[in-house]
């Protein structure tokens, strides 16, 4: 920051815009992006934000004025080449310029920022990129070569000046009072002399009354205030100039659904997001009978990092009456619903209701149970009328909605009807409901395995062979949720014997079939003298971390698998439980050796003179035992023991 003073001796601060704000607004002012119309929707777009601001602050605190006439205005003056658009709202104060106006605080910049380069080196695509970003106030800098914003903050006495060229820096100088608290952003428009002789693209004028109208009505037409700009017109031979209105200010969920087009309802989710993409799924509720309320809900089409990261993110805006009351309102939709943006209109809720008292207001309770079957209703109807889509919106939140599953037991079942997973059986998505279809009668549930977020890991689990082997299909999980809610499945889902989730981790669970069961015992009766040595030798070389080793048939490929004693910790959740702060010591687990295995069955001969082999046998265990653990998805503990192990086999191997 540097500073100086201008020929009236007030006080100028000059500032750098940060970094990734440079970067933004150079592409504005380079852009050929060919929609620059867009500038006007954004800044009527935070014009409205700053009236709700105002509002919800002077509801709170009533010694500040309250705002009868909330007020967007356009002004145009050909003459001077500008065009401003002020508001009465919330206004900012010096340090809020300097934060809100020089930084660029929205996820994703980085990655715009890199999706624009590679467009750019690749020829593909820059300008549509561009179109797609919510640039928001820095998107002037697309229309205008100098931008000026006059600011006063609600409560405030003082008054700034913001300036920029868009070209690195800006300056912040005290300004005259502005009679009433909010904000006007003026923009110098860029003269056709400075335009890029490259531009092919149409140059709209903007002074050009019909313009204006044409895009407000595109895209601000449902805008709560009244929208309006000076027009001259010529009453009684005089010419006089007059604000007049240009927006229906229509709530677009109380409108009839045939008179709202996809783009209509697609910039109203923006305005209301500042989303940058369409949404994926619209919902509109229209709930009438003891209560009534009316909602327009949106799915978004990727998910926000902080969506995903923090449970106290999102929120509904709550209207009542068409009164906008406030943001992110969390009473309406539980947690695991977060990724529902939108807005709930209620006629039957006071208007004074606080964000304290609106938890227990009853009416809330019915309309967060309506809205939630809703939803539930639509995304069924997606999931078998659309897979393609379902599983966009699944792979972007059905970990968020999993965790309903286990916070929300009344619905618990179904979330569990719209879930999909991945399965041994296809590269297809599956519903427990289809799985069902095609399971072996003598199935006693539905066969899960859990495991890392990578599904070609899982799908190479030794686990899985006993079932593979048979032809058995096996629900692959890859979210660490899914361990937790396997972990509860039996006391959530009761919808039929045959739903319950069987997790083949546990060494209770097992595919085969009762008489199967009694012929592998008996010829495992044939093992069971050789095998007592081994398996004497192998719980003192892994006695921390082994509580049985048992001889198996049922692995084809494999020479061993770790198995979870019933109701152990499975590597997963103890994974989960680290990763959440807690404390999780080691389980011991069983170490299920395939007597079938040329490794296994050398080691049986081994384990007959052990003092002759016992380094061999400690080492085949260990490495036995370790690449089980690599299969699990578990980080060695020693990995240099390991390697050594292995370099000195295959040093052996070659000869040395
Ligand atoms: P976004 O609106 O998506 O947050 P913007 O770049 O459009 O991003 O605006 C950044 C911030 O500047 C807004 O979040 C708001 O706090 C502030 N701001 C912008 N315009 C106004 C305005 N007219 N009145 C008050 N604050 C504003």
């Amino acid at each position: 920051m540097s500073e100086e003073n201008n020929e009236n001796n007030e006080r100028i601060e000059k500032f750098y815009f940060q970094s990734e704000a440079a970067e933004v607004l150079k592409m504005m002012i380079n852009s050929v992006y060919s929609n620059r119309d867009i500038f006007l929707r954004e800044l009527i777009s935070n014009a409205s934000d700053a009236l709700d601001k105002r509002r919800i602050e002077t509801l709170k605190d009533t010694s500040l004025a309250e705002n009868k006439y909330p007020e967007i205005k356009i002004f145009t003056n050909r003459d001077a080449n500008t065009i401003s658009i002020s508001d009465n709202g919330i206004g900012m104060s010096r340090d809020e310029i300097i934060k809100f106006l020089g930084t660029i605080a929205k996820s994703g910049t980085k990655e715009f920022l890199n999706a624009v380069k590679n467009a750019k080196e690749n020829n593909s695509g820059e300008q549509n990129l561009i179109g797609q970003f919510g640039v928001g106030f820095y998107s002037v800098f697309m229309a205008a070569d100098k931008v000026e914003v006059l600011t006063r903050k609600l409560g405030s006495q003082d008054t700034y000046l913001f300036t920029s060229s868009g070209d690195g820096s800006f300056t912040i100088q005290d300004a005259l009072l502005r009679p009433e608290c909010g904000t006007t952003v003026t923009l110098y428009l860029k003269n056709d002399e400075n335009i890029n002789s490259d531009e092919k693209i149409e140059r709209k004028d903007y002074f050009s009354e019909w313009v204006i109208r044409d895009i407000v009505s595109k895209y601000s037409d449902f805008i709560a205030y009244p929208i309006v700009l000076n027009v001259t017109r010529t009453e009684d031979g005089k010419k006089i100039t007059k604000d007049e209105l240009l927006n229906s200010q229509k709530a677009i969920w109380q409108r009839p659904e045939n008179e709202i087009s996809d783009e209509d309802y697609n910039e109203f989710y923006k305005h209301l997001t500042h989303d940058w993409h369409d949404p994926l799924i619209r919902i509109r509720i229209n709930a009438e009978g003891s209560t009534n309320f009316k909602g327009l809900l949106f799915i978004p089409s990727e998910a926000p990092i902080e969506l995903v990261m923090n449970p106290d993110s999102g929120g509904i805006s709550l209207y009542i009456n068409r009164v906008f009351i406030m943001n992110d309102c969390k009473s309406i939709i539980p947690t695991y619903l977060r990724f529902i943006r939108g807005v709930i209109d209620s006629e039957d809720l006071p208007l004074n209701i606080s964000r304290e008292i609106l938890q227990d207001e009853p009416i809330v309770r019915i309309i967060r149970r309506s809205t939630q079957r809703k939803i539930f209703n639509e995304l069924k109807k997606l999931l078998e009328n659309d897979r393609e889509k379902y599983i966009k919106f699944w792979n972007s939140f059905g970990r968020i909605l999993k965790e309903g599953i286990l916070q929300d037991r009344d619905n618990a079942q179904n979330i569990l009807d719209i879930a999909i997973f991945r399965t041994t059986n296809s590269n297809e998505w599956t519903t427990i409901d289809e799985y069902k279809t095609r399971m072996d009668t003598r199935q006693k549930g539905v066969y899960c395995l859990t495991g890392r977020d990578n599904l070609d890991a899982l799908k190479a689990s030794p686990k899985l062979e006993p079932y593979t082997q048979r032809n058995l299909e096996v629900l692959l999980m890859t979210d660490p949720i899914d361990e937790v809610i396997l972990s509860e499945a039996e006391f959530i889902f009761t919808k039929d014997e045959n739903s319950k989730l069987l997790n083949i981790t546990l060494n209770s669970v097992s595919p085969v079939s009762d008489d199967e069961q009694k012929d592998n015992e008996h010829k495992l009766e044939a093992f069971k003298e050789k095998f007592e040595p081994l398996k004497k030798i192998a719980l003192e070389i892994l006695k921390d971390q082994l509580e049985d080793v048992t001889p198996t048939l049922g692995l084809t490929d494999s020479p061993a698998c770790i198995k979870d004693p019933f109701a152990g910790m499975s590597f997963q959740f103890e994974r989960l439980m680290r990763s959440a702060g807690q404390d999780a010591p080691l389980q011991k687990r069983i170490l299920e050796l395939n007597v079938n295995h040329p490794i296994v069955k050398n080691l049986l001969t081994l384990a007959q003179n052990p003092e002759e082999s016992r380094s061999k046998i400690n080492d085949t265990l260990h490495i036995l035992y370790d690449q089980a653990l690599i299969l699990e998805g578990v980080l060695l503990p020693d990995p240099a023991a390991f390697v050594k192990r292995i370099d000195a086999l295959m040093s052996k191997n070659m000869g040395e």
